[in-house]
């Protein structure tokens, strides 16, 4: 184990294991075949890279994430570990070379696209060589019920039975159980050991606030918190996403779209942008990111509701995989709430599957809605029990939000969702509650009914508040056939014959009211520290783009910062820092203490 240790210190620069690290590495070294269950930024890349450096042999890295592959093994070559890619990316002479490279025992690891793996040739060529481990990386892959789901991974149980000898390392950051028995099953791990580390991102901070004008509000978020960061802003159409990007453009921020529409060539340019280039914002719908591995995206901002606690939590972890501060951001309101709902119900797919949907969007709306802490409440529903009552970094703990007796508004709306036959939408019921004179009022005879103008006290925002709060918890449902009409629900008998009380959340005010929740500190403070970062800064994004990486690949934004704190002006002092181990210092050491030196 202390020759883990060394490499850990002395290639990879980092000074100790994090979590079950040590133990999945020596597991591993000594033959024994695991399944990973890591949250992402968690570190799984190291259980195998370190293995495969102990052992005899050219570790076999499985990957379905072409464009990670590659960044991958760049990130190894630059501290001097041996590795390469197999992939369609390569040109036929190109994977002749790495054929010839692996048969020489060039390599120590080899990053391979199942497609690749599963052919013959491969198989063959490969019991030509020592095979130090495989890892067979995004292994929820094999899961059918996945929307990752790829075909080829089910056949990957023939490296077991082909090198029963070989350790298997299979590694997801997909918590749930029945994905967990899946992978077991169809890769044939039944007696690997199964390592499962809390899925909790303690580094990222999550908010979710009232829809207003969603725009501004996330404008003046990135102003405020995010000035020339790298983030992610979802949407859910291609429409908004391209509006999205142009309005932000127009108010100077760096922005960039992506979406299934747009032609191949120019998504690709634009990821690779937001890949290498610093401080680009992408707003993108959901077809972005799998595969994005951007350890230093701050913020992930979200302009639509996600359909799940899955999806969100996966399009949330992109932020902050260097384990720095970073912040998920939500706007949420009542439209999203009946759109989703909508969507549901429209699709084509079997009652089943829009069963377990709406069950997945009421757990995501019951996130939204919470009066508790957000990230207790996201551990408990993916089953892990956290002594944690309040984490003290989502907005929830930061900014306690009000709550008050609503049971007898709530009455009121529900009558008059009766009263009027469950034929109308929010807006037009609000009306009718508000006393609002219009023309559809007026031509329904619905300023005859007893609930005309029984809810003047409250503003239209808070309606519209207290009809989303209805709608997540269930009192109220849209109907299939009439677009928007909302129906009462078996849910709310108890509250319309008063046997339950409804209390609800109030409506936020803005985002980052209390004095409490200001901006975690991302920047150096002082004047000297901020012209050391920016010339630091400056110095890694000209080596990064005089080596053709992106800038993390030369060191991550924590390195930077430790140099920064802590100012070392020795090599001896510079060794001590994450992330530089024995190759960068060599390259890069005397750069920086020539900048650190301020010379
Ligand atoms: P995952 O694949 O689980 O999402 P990675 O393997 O990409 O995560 O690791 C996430 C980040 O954490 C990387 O920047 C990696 O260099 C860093 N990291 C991993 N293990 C350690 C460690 N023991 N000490 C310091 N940093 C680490
Ligand atoms: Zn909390």
């Amino acid at each position: 184990m202390s020759k883990a240790l060394n490499i850990l210190n002395e290639i990879f620069g980092y000074p100790a294991f994090r979590g079950q690290q040590a133990e999945i590495v020596s597991h591993l070294t000594n033959g024994g075949d695991c399944l990973v269950l890591m949250p992402t930024g968690g570190g799984k890349s190291l259980c195998y890279q370190i293995p495969a450096l102990l052992r005899e042999g050219v570790a076999i890295i499985v990957s379905p994430l072409i464009a990670l592959m590659q960044n991958q093994a760049t990130a190894l070559n630059e501290i001097g570990v041996r590795a390469a890619v197999l992939n369609s990316s390569l040109s036929t002479e190109e994977a002749g070379l790495v054929e010839q490279q692996l048969l020489a025992g060039d390599h120590d690891l080899l990053y391979v696209a199942p497609e690749r793996l599963l052919t013959g040739r491969f198989l063959h060529l490969i019991t030509r060589i020592p095979i130090a481990l495989f890892a067979i990386d995004e292994a929820h892959c094999v899961s059918q019920w996945g929307h990752d789901f790829r075909p080829e991974y089910s056949q990957l149980s023939i490296l077991h039975e082909r090198f029963p000898t070989v350790p298997r390392i299979a590694l997801t950051a997909t918590a749930d159980t029945d994905t967990r028995q899946e992978i077991i099953e169809r890769l044939g791990l039944d007696k690997a050991r199964v390592f499962i580390s809390s899925f909790d991102r303690p580094n990222i901070r999550y908010h979710i606030i009232d829809k207003a004008n969603s725009r501004s509000q996330l404008l003046a978020f990135i102003l405020a918190e995010h000035r020339n960061d790298s983030g992610i802003v979802y949407c859910l159409s291609r429409k908004k996403v391209e509006e999205t990007a142009a309005w932000l453009v127009s108010h100077g921020m760096r922005a960039l779209a992506y979406h299934a529409g747009m032609s191949t060539q120019v998504r690709s340019m634009n990821q690779e942008r937001f890949l290498r280039e610093e401080g680009i914002i992408m707003v993108a719908t959901i077809a972005f990111g799998m595969g994005i591995d951007k350890p230093d995206v701050r913020f992930v901002a979200h302009l639509d509701l996600p359909r799940s606690i899955e999806s969100y939590y996966q399009e949330t972890g992109r932020a902050g995989r260097d384990g720095q501060p970073a912040n998920a951001w939500m706007v949420y309101g009542l439209s999203d709430v009946i759109q989703q709902r909508r969507m549901i119900e429209e699709s084509e797919a079997h009652i089943k599957f829009k069963q377990v949907a709406a069950r997945k969007l009421e757990a995501m709306l019951s996130l939204c809605e919470t009066t508790t802490c957000r990230r207790a409440h996201i551990m408990n529903y993916f089953g892990e029990t956290t002594e944690m009552a309040a984490c003290g970094n989502c907005d929830v703990c930061l900014n306690p939000p009000q709550v008050w007796d609503a049971t007898l508004e709530v009455q009121k709306a529900l009558s008059c969702v009766y009263r009027t036959s469950q034929n109308f939408g929010a807006g037009h019921l609000i009306d009718i509650l508000r006393g609002n004179l219009t023309e559809r009022v007026k031509k329904w005879h619905h300023d005859k009914i007893s609930t005309f103008g029984i809810g003047k006290d409250l503003s239209e925002k808070t309606w519209r508040a207290i009809f989303r709060q209805m709608i997540a918890l269930g009192f109220l449902t849209t109907a299939n056939d009439n677009y928007g009409a909302l129906q009462l629900a078996d849910a709310c008998r108890p509250v319309l014959k008063g046997k339950q009380t409804v209390v609800l959340r109030q409506l936020t005010k803005s985002a980052h009211s209390s004095e409490k929740e200001k901006a975690h500190d991302m920047l150096p403070s002082s004047a000297a520290e901020r012209y050391l970062w920016e010339r630091l800064r400056t110095w890694r994004a000209r080596t990064a783009q005089e080596h053709g990486v992106p800038a993390y690949v030369i060191f991550h934004d924590a390195t930077l910062r430790e140099l920064v704190r802590l100012c070392p002006q020795t090599e001896d002092e510079l060794r001590q820092i994450t992330g530089i181990g024995t190759r960068k210092l060599d390259k890069y050491g005397n750069h920086l203490i020539e900048i650190l030196r301020g010379s």
